[in-house]
């Protein structure tokens, strides 16, 4: 394990603030060789990735290819699009503005924090600073300390592939991060849960830094009549069971028309043993809950409601079977709670404007989800709620969209990110007006006498 020795903070980013003083980042061949350089390192250690997310999540070789080791393309869409989203762009002047002219000349913010979760611990870490390295900032990475030999893999990658004073990764869990939030930044990136995140902006308030807060929450999935059951069961099951429900985007209760409840039951039921076969644990598709104490606070959710399927599960292997639980009440901890783990609570509507109240009881959620045809459903649906982002008849694959802004609103989070969105959160926009000498009118000059008509008619 590399650690950083957390009294050697200030030193790094002292360093790292030289680092950036040198106007080296500005130049937009350097970030394109850096991207490169980090899509090197990561398909060189591959396999240590691998290795670590099985040891850390239990997680399989191809969900750790399709949703960790995937950043990769993030990489190649920002090395296409970098020479063009860093030129100055031109800006439009009214009239009265003729003899100027007007940029925009985006610029990279200094040294930046990103901090990162536990459950893409990889691709959540890897894919901001992709955004920060195109934006051209020097970056502090802290990853999650709870999936550990991810975070150990993340420290050798940079520690060997690039200067400490221009990307370094800090280790370490609660203390590490104070440390770090002590210091002054000129972002902060930060993914994880709203209890942290509001430490964290805090934090962030002393010195006046912007932040990135990339947050959790209960996302919805309304399913109505009007659906493909084969398609939808399948889409849900594998939106909800990736990674044992671990996924900040997952579906995390069902609002299901009560006319199609049991063909959807039915159907779920059915594709589950499709995917995991008779009894999950045997699967070597199937992922594992990250900590003991994570553990034992899904395996309480089981109490609430009556489970229909699933419910299964072995402490010792942190193993919770993907389970169903019909009944709750939504004053049940599991309809209180972000659930973020195999179980899915099912709640029938008989019309969509309960499901609609329902959702809007509650906080705005970062993904929405709705199965139907129905074009006036969904037109009512995209309407009447608010959410980070919505994905109609699928689930989570809204998040592999890279011209696709991703982030929360309200509780689920503030600013967004992914492709261009990336390089947009770790640059500020520096406008620039320019005029000319060829002509100086006189007009807004003192002494002002008789002037005001004229300027009167400007603003008419
Ligand atoms: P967390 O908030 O517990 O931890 C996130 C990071 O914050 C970790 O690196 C941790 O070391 C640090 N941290 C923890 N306590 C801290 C404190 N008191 N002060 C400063 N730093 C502290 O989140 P988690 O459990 O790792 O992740 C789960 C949560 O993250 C869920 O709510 C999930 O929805 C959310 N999440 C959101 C996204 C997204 O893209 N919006 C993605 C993944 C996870």
């Amino acid at each position: 394990m590399i650690t950083t020795e957390l009294s050697k903070i200030d030193n790094i980013i002292q360093n790292q603030r030289e680092f950036f003083q040198t106007g080296k980042t500005k130049d937009v061949t350097f970030r394109i060789e850096k991207l490169k350089n980090l899509k090197q390192a990561i398909i060189e250690h591959e396999q240590s990735i691998v290795e670590a997310l099985k040891a850390d999540l239990h997680k399989p070789e191809l969900e750790t290819y399709l949703t960790e080791i995937s950043v990769i393309k993030d990489i190649d869409y920002t090395i296409k699009h970098l020479q063009n989203w860093s030129k100055p762009k031109k800006a439009a002047v009214s009239w009265d503005f003729f003899s100027y002219s007007a940029k925009i000349y985006p610029e990279p913010l200094g040294v930046v924090l990103i901090i990162g979760p536990w459950n893409y611990p990889f691709q959540l870490i890897i894919s901001p600073l992709i955004g920060a390295i195109a934006a051209g900032n020097c970056a502090i990475i802290k990853p999650s300390e709870i999936a550990s030999h991810t975070s150990d893999v993340i420290a050798k990658i940079i520690a060997k592939h690039f200067d400490p004073a221009y990307l370094t990764v800090v280790e370490g869990g609660v203390e590490a991060s104070q440390k770090l939030l002590a210091e002054k930044f000129d972002h902060i990136f930060f993914t994880g849960g709203i209890a942290v995140g509001k430490i964290i902006m805090a934090a962030a308030a002393k010195y006046l830094t912007p932040v990135t807060l990339e947050l959790g929450g209960k996302s919805p999935c309304i399913v109505d009549t009007d659906i493909n059951v084969e398609h939808t069961v399948r889409r849900i099951t594998w939106g909800k069971f990736i990674n044992a429900g671990q996924t900040c985007i997952a579906p995390d209760y069902l609002l299901v028309n009560k006319k199609i409840k049991k063909d959807l039951i039915d159907g779920l039921e059915k594709s589950l043993k499709e995917f995991y076969g008779e009894n999950p644990v045997n699967s070597p598709d199937y992922a594992r809950i990250i900590s003991e104490k994570h553990f034992d606070r899904l395996v309480n959710f089981l109490k609430d409601g009556e489970v229909i399927i699933g419910g299964e599960n072995q402490p010792s292997e942190r193993y919770i079977a993907p389970t169903l639980i019909d009944n709750v009440s939504l004053d049940d901890s599991v309809m209180q709670e972000e659930i973020f783990g195999p179980i899915l609570p099912v709640i029938e509507y008989t019309d969509i404007a309960e499901a609609i109240a329902l959702i809007n009881s509650r906080p705005k959620p970062l993904a929405l989800y709705l199965f139907s045809q129905d074009k006036n459903l969904q037109k009512r649906v995209l309407q009447e709620t608010s959410s980070g982002g919505v994905c109609i008849n699928d689930t989570v694959m809204q998040v592999g969209v890279s011209s696709l802004p991703f982030g929360g609103v309200g509780d689920s989070g503030i600013g967004n990110y992914h492709g261009k969105a990336s390089f947009d959160t770790f640059s500020h926009k520096k406008s620039v007006l320019q005029n000319s000498f060829w002509l100086d009118l006189k007009w807004r000059y003192a002494p002002y006498q008789g002037k005001l008509p004229f300027i009167k008619k400007l603003l008419g």
